[in-house]
């Protein structure tokens, strides 16, 4: 398992900075029980000019809030609060390249009736950027996405994770990377924890909302197809018309950018490197670490 604290680690809860290692929770809650708990996964980094920058940070904390409000869960900080708390356990933790866990989770509780509180925990770890260029190899998963109609499919709420932790482990043990999953009428979309795109000539393509988590690195990617004038489109897409593009991706916040070598037996035609994708790989890599883009010499 991987290593996320050790003895001098600390965390953030409600208010108090405490040692990851003493820190405790109540084994009689409701989150533990049912999955009811909401959070976020966030990114920070160190910067072309050195200094440590949380990628996206009032978007990641507006969205946990929202998760909460549509979980029913009392919330008790401000974006602005939690983002002076993270960069603060950050720097106590002495990191820059990390990842940030927030989780807003209940009290003892064994029924089903609401709370009238709740706790707020921030956790950071180490995270090396962008772990090199590899190309996974992807399954079109049995497991289907939560039903919209059954899950607040747009809150990033732990319960959820069940089917994103049973899809992963379905395509680990057939010899693929990751899952690629559908939604409750077999379109594509999402993979267990990140959205994705896929591109035929020279355009994308990704899943509409209303099946998926909108993620933020998603809508950055959205930004950055309009900056780099690469057209890209929303909607229902099949698995056979991802059988017939060029190249696809996955993105997210801790996934950052990465291409697929294939779906299923089919493989991407298109060498990576030649893709309209892998110019948004480049461009999110950039953008995360706030490098400036080269000046044209007139
Ligand atoms: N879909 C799922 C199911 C996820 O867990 C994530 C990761 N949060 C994403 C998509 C991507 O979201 P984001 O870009 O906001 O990290």
């Amino acid at each position: 398992m991987a290593q996320y604290y050790n003895e001098n680690t600390v965390l953030w809860l409600d208010g108090a900075i405490l040692k990851a290692s003493e820190a405790r929770t109540d084994l009689y809650g409701q989150s533990l029980h049912y999955g009811y708990s909401v959070f976020e996964g966030i990114r920070s980094y160190r910067t072309a000019n050195g200094k440590t920058k949380i990628f996206k940070a009032e978007e990641h904390f507006d969205r946990l809030q929202r998760s909460a409000a549509a979980l029913n869960m009392p919330y008790r900080y401000t974006t602005p609060e939690l983002i002076i708390a993270a960069y603060d356990i950050l720097d106590r933790n002495n990191l820059q390249d990390a990842y940030i866990r927030p989780v807003v989770y209940g009290p003892a509780n064994m029924s089903f009736n609401p709370n009238t509180e709740s706790f707020t925990v921030i956790e950071t770890w180490e995270m090396a950027p962008f772990l090199g260029e590899k190309l996974l190899k992807v399954m079109t998963s049995s497991f289907q996405r939560p039903n919209p109609k059954g899950f607040k499919i747009e809150a990033k709420a732990a319960g959820h994770y069940v089917n994103s932790i049973m899809a992963s482990h379905e395509a680990k043990g057939k010899g693929f990377d990751e899952a690629l999953l559908t939604d409750m009428n077999g379109f594509i979309a999402e993979g267990p924890g990140a959205n994705m795109f896929f591109e035929k000539g020279g355009r994308l393509y990704t899943p509409a909302t209303g099946n998926i988590l909108p993620g933020i690195t998603r809508a950055t990617v959205l930004e950055l197809c309009a900056e780099l004038d690469i057209p890209v489109e929303q909607g229902r897409y099949t698995g056979a018309d991802l059988k017939q593009a060029d190249a696809a991706f996955f993105c997210g916040t801790a996934a950052e950018v990465i291409g697929w070598a294939s779906i299923d037996d089919y493989t991407f035609p298109q060498p990576w490197k030649t893709t309209q994708s892998k110019k948004i790989q480049q461009a999110y890599k950039d953008k995360v670490i706030e490098k400036q883009p080269k000046l044209e010499t007139i």
